[in-house]
């Protein structure tokens, strides 16, 4: 059909059971669905807004199921294995997770190495990841890689020491010791925190904030400070942890000071953690300014950086949620954009009931919902039985999520490589198989389904997308752009970096052809400058940039 031909919308749609039979797609029934409400327990609360809000349509419970049956536990009729309690966390909730799974016949092993790492990063897993688990097939489960401490994550070493120490303490000490080398701000994100001059012309810091790039602030609120669940690859575990130079915002109204007075700054990103921690009322303070104050009219987009709907969807469509949907309708009423950052980077993710409800539900309150997807060794990125990446199954893996999010009205907003924090060494695989794996990808989706942008990774210096590799003079290079930077001049340029097939870490690239890349000596000095200012020292803020030759 012409996209110019009217049609009647009534005849073009018929409802979705019609739609599900007329096209012979009823892989689920009325049947299937009312067993699938029954399998989750909603509450009469929850069951009530599902079929009030119609979220739950069986024509799309059937096209996600019959074109993914490979991902999709949707008919799933196996009883759950942690049917009660919330959520279990620390050392001593692994534990207990272990203890059942025991009971049940399912034996973790390598149960010193999973609580080393616990004891360094911490663990947390709620009922509904526990339950979305494959427990019986773990080798391959991606979300029991996501949120549980595999074996190879901890160095050798460490893993050794801890095994060996005498006692609860020694191994707490050994922990400690790791825990002292895990460079929790691998993109020197210290000096990054924003300032101002007041009225009174006192100089004010956002101990809380972040803004790095002229259009986006970041701002961690003191609400936001937990998880649903925690990821095992963790970037920001400083906050997680609870480290004394986390972020903290105390204060909203300094933010909106700050604002008032950068008329760039288009988009404020709620962060943390997770900002779905973030209470109704704390983020009407917010968002209500946002709505009424002229002088904050630059503001047109507010991001809330969340895992909810992978880790803990229920809390969306819990009665307890509504005075945040509203806020949320009311800012897409006055013209704001609310765009709900989520991090899928599987399709299991996605076929969920909770999971489908409460995106369609966010949807229907007038949120953008956008994915910024991790592209993670066991979690997203796959190896054969030698041990080798994988390519077909990851870039599988990656098409079947980019056309499930198009089905969800999902905007892929990006693939993004694992950054030099944490366990990086595990989680990571050379730039040049990621760059196949993506080019993979990139030509197989269409192109409103593809991420927005190349797949890049976060350094000091800026956001760095790499395009592809390329033969100049016979000698192969990579080809790299930034979509984000310290300078946003810097985007401006293509630059070449030297072919190299080992590297993981896009800082490290050697340029192709200069001693050092085009921004570097511009870089030390906005970094200088900044550090100066925020009186941050080295070992607070990560060490001094390469210099790309001899940083070797
Ligand atoms: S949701 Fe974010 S802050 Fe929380 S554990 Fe995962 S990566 Fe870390």
């Amino acid at each position: 059909m012409d996209g110019g031909d009217e049609v009647d919308i009534q005849e073009a749609c018929p409802t979705n059971r019609e739609a599900s039979q007329s096209t012979g797609i009823a892989a689920v029934s009325e049947a299937d669905r009312a067993r699938m409400l029954d399998r989750q327990g909603y509450s009469p609360e929850v069951r009530a807004a599902i079929e009030r809000e119609n979220l739950l349509p069986t024509g799309l419970l059937s096209r996600a199921h019959a074109c993914y049956p490979q991902h999709s536990t949707l008919l799933s009729t196996d009883p759950f294995l942690f049917p009660e309690r919330r959520k279990y966390r620390g050392v001593s909730g692994f534990r207990e997770v272990v203890a059942r799974l025991t009971a049940s016949g399912i034996r973790l092993g390598d149960l010193e190495e999973r609580e080393l790492f616990i004891e360094v990063y911490r663990f947390m897993a709620t009922r509904h990841v526990l339950n979305a688990i494959d427990w019986r097939n773990l080798a391959s489960d991606s979300l029991f890689a996501l949120t549980f401490p595999q074996p190879g994550m901890m160095p050798r070493d460490v893993v050794e020491a801890y095994v060996a120490a005498d006692g609860s303490e020694a191994r707490t000490r050994v922990a400690r010791a790791h825990l002292e080398r895990t460079n929790p701000h691998d993109g020197k994100q210290r000096l990054n925190r924003p300032w101002f001059d007041n009225d009174r012309g006192e100089r004010e810091l956002l101990e809380g904030s972040q803004h790095k790039y002229p259009q986006c602030q970041l701002v961690f609120d003191r609400t936001t400070q937990d998880c649903f669940a925690f990821c095992t690859y963790c970037f920001r575990h400083a906050q997680v942890r609870g480290d004394e130079d986390m972020f903290l915002q105390q204060d909203v109204a300094q933010v909106h000071r700050y604002l008032r007075r950068h008329p760039e700054v288009t988009d404020l990103l709620i962060t943390g953690g997770d900002a779905g921690f973030m209470p109704a009322n704390r983020f009407a303070e917010y968002a209500l300014p946002i709505i009424s104050d002229p002088a904050l009219l630059h503001v047109r987009t507010i991001r809330f950086a969340s895992r909810v709907l992978s880790y803990a969807p229920e809390v969306v469509l819990s009665p307890g949620y509504r005075p945040m949907l509203e806020l949320f309708r009311r800012l897409s009423d006055n013209g704001i954009q609310l765009a709900f950052m989520a991090h899928f980077s599987t399709p299991r993710e996605l076929l969920h009931p909770s999971t489908i409800a409460a995106i369609r539900r966010l949807q229907h309150h007038g949120v953008t919902l956008r994915s910024q997807s991790p592209i993670m060794n066991r979690i997203s990125l796959f190896r054969d039985e030698r041990g080798e990446v994988d390519v077909d199954r990851t870039a599988r893996n990656w098409i079947d999520l980019g056309n499930l999010l198009a089905m969800l009205r999902i905007g892929f907003h990006s693939m993004y490589c694992a950054r030099p924090t944490g366990e990086h060494h595990y989680f990571t695989v050379p730039l040049a198989v990621l760059d196949t794996i993506y080019g993979r990808i990139h030509r197989s989706l269409a192109s409103i389904s593809r991420p927005s942008r190349y797949l890049s990774m976060t350094t000091s210096a800026g956001k760095i997308s790499i395009l592809g590799t390329t033969i100049v003079g016979g000698r192969k290079a990579f080809a790299l752009k930034f979509t984000q930077a310290r300078n946003m001049a810097w985007l401006d340029r293509v630059f070449l970096a030297r072919y190299d097939e080992k590297q993981n870490n896009v800082d490290l690239l050697e340029p192709f052809d200069t001693p050092e890349f085009f921004f570097r000596e511009e870089l030390r000095e906005i970094e200088r400058s900044l550090a100066a200012v925020l009186g941050e020292g080295e070992a607070r803020c990560g060490p001094a940039p390469p210099r790309d030759r001899d940083a070797r």
